[in-house]
């Protein structure tokens, strides 16, 4: 029988001691030699799979062996998120505060659902929190709560907008089998994620509710045409409860003209929320600061730091200036947690649908430490200027046509040699970007705009530099010579 199966007990501290230091030396080895993988895996669905026993062991194992199975099994079937040539969708990729952050956290594995349950994670989570609403510039009135992704912020946010909406009662009486309850809608763009269509089926108004207001030709909503349908709406008797505005949509990082929404907001006396999942971490530059025009009047206002500021998935940030509506819209507190309800204590299981949650302050803490505001900035311009060198390429380059503006560091661009008809170029645009990423040497990603296929790329990996963007560059070149048209 092995060890483990006689104890009773957890691993003994000098076996996690020497297993600890051989997983930090890992993991240092792995960004180290991390430019030696391929952004993407040369697998197929269903391959790790096939590779796993079909069975729990009924013994326990040796650690050797399972780390034996991190670089034998795990990593063939691993895409490379930390990688330098990951430009697909939004990156995400950790920094070595955030990640021995990580390892602190689930050593304390405090549970932050009352203060008491964990003063240290409420604390925390309260002071860096205001720290990052100082660093983007939200005025003093914002108050914030971690949850884990942007999905889940922006489902709390229109929770929110609809406890909000007068004489509803919809916490207390539901939306079903209601005859007085009319439709309730919530006005996004074209470009809004669709995190604000999953709230709306998650809670229970449905895709009905969603109404897409007009963009213009930068992808920007258009404050009238979200007036006329407000107008609209309200003479139908349809009940406005919320506008998302985003702050750097996904496809080409356009800003909505968050003040002019917001005075229309006001004027209708509508929940504005603002998305600023990846582009709100450039707001820590002084010189990005006027993404957050119009930010203040909002209502509510989400940021990933997961995404574009090197901490590890998942964390996200929701700040409010009603958090007393927050509370009203999920606080049912039980007898048994009733008891640590100590005065002006905050409990953050009233802000939302989780009762346990991690501690995930921490990260944000070690990583804001570490590099200081002055070390993100220096970041995240080198970001920009990267996106700057690589817009520059493609306005120069005599066959690739630039597709959006650059608001940020992401470039929309699709092959153009000019005499062909746009459903041609989508099919080649389509096998350019399959050629590209077959390579498996840099990883873009694709998207659509005005019905355009075109190519997407991403800059804002914490590893990524000059040199990746010139290995892009040729590998693109490569691939548009090889093309068959
Ligand atoms: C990434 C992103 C989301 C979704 O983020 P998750 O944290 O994965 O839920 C929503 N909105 C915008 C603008 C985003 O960039």
């Amino acid at each position: 029988m092995k060890d483990q199966n006689k104890n009773l007990k957890d691993m003994p501290p000098d076996a996690f001691r020497k297993y600890g230091h051989q997983l930090v030396d890992w993991v240092a080895d792995y960004f180290e030699k991390i430019e030696t993988y391929k952004v993407l895996p040369d697998v197929k669905p269903g391959d790790l799979i096939s590779k796993l026993p079909v069975n729990p062991p009924e013994e326990g194992e040796d650690m050797d062996k399972i780390f034996s199975d991190i670089d034998k099994l795990i990593l063939p079937a691993l895409t490379h998120w930390n990688h330098p040539g990951f430009f697909a969708m939004f990156n995400s990729t950790s920094s070595g505060p955030g990640i021995l952050a990580e390892i602190l956290s689930a050593a304390l594995n405090a549970n932050s659902m009352t203060w008491l349950t964990s003063p240290a994670s409420t604390e925390l989570e309260k002071v860096t929190l205001d720290w990052l609403r100082q660093m983007i510039g939200l005025p003093e009135n914002f108050w914030g709560i971690i949850y884990d992704t942007a999905s889940t912020s922006t489902l709390h946010a229109i929770a929110a907008a609809r406890e909000q909406a007068e004489g509803l009662k919809i916490k207390e009486k539901g939306m079903s089998g209601r005859d007085d309850l009319p439709l309730l809608r919530i006005y996004v763009s074209e470009h809004t994620h669709s995190v604000a269509h999953k709230a709306a089926v998650t809670l229970g108004l449905g895709l009905e509710s969603i109404k897409v207001v007009k963009s213009d030709d930068q992808f920007r909503m258009i404050p009238l045409e979200l007036s006329l349908a407000i107008e609209d709406d309200i003479k139908n008797s349809i009940i406005p409860i919320c506008i998302v505005a985003t702050i750097g949509t996904t496809s080409s990082t356009s800003i909505d003209p968050v003040d002019e929404i917001a005075a229309i907001a006001n004027r209708h006396n509508i929940w504005l929320h603002v998305d600023a999942a990846q582009a709100g971490s450039a707001a820590i530059l002084p010189e990005m600061k006027w993404i957050m025009n119009g930010a203040d009047k909002a209502d509510s206002f989400c940021l990933n730091p997961h995404k574009w500021m090197f901490l590890p998935v998942d964390l996200s940030v929701l700040f409010t200036k009603k958090p007393d509506i927050l509370k009203r819209t999920f606080s049912i507190t039980l007898d048994i947690l009733k008891a640590y309800e100590k005065g002006g204590a905050q409990n953050y299981m009233d802000y939302g649908f989780q009762l346990g949650r991690r501690f995930r302050s921490l990260k944000l803490w070690f990583v804001i430490r570490y590099f200081g505001i002055e070390g993100l900035q220096n970041i995240i311009r080198n970001h920009l200027s990267l996106g700057k060198d690589f817009e520059k390429w493609i306005d120069e380059h005599p066959q690739l046509e630039k597709m959006a503006p650059v608001n940020f560091s992401t470039i929309c661009f699709r092959f153009n040699p000019g005499n062909l008809p746009d459903t041609k170029l989508d099919e080649l645009n389509e096998s350019l970007l399959k050629n590209i990423n077959d390579t498996r040497d840099i990883f873009l990603s694709h998207t659509k705009l005005n019905g355009r296929y075109l190519l997407r790329i991403s800059i804002s990996g914490i590893r990524t530099d000059q040199e990746h963007l010139d290995k892009a560059k040729q590998i693109i070149d490569d691939k548009i010579k090889s093309l068959i048209i």
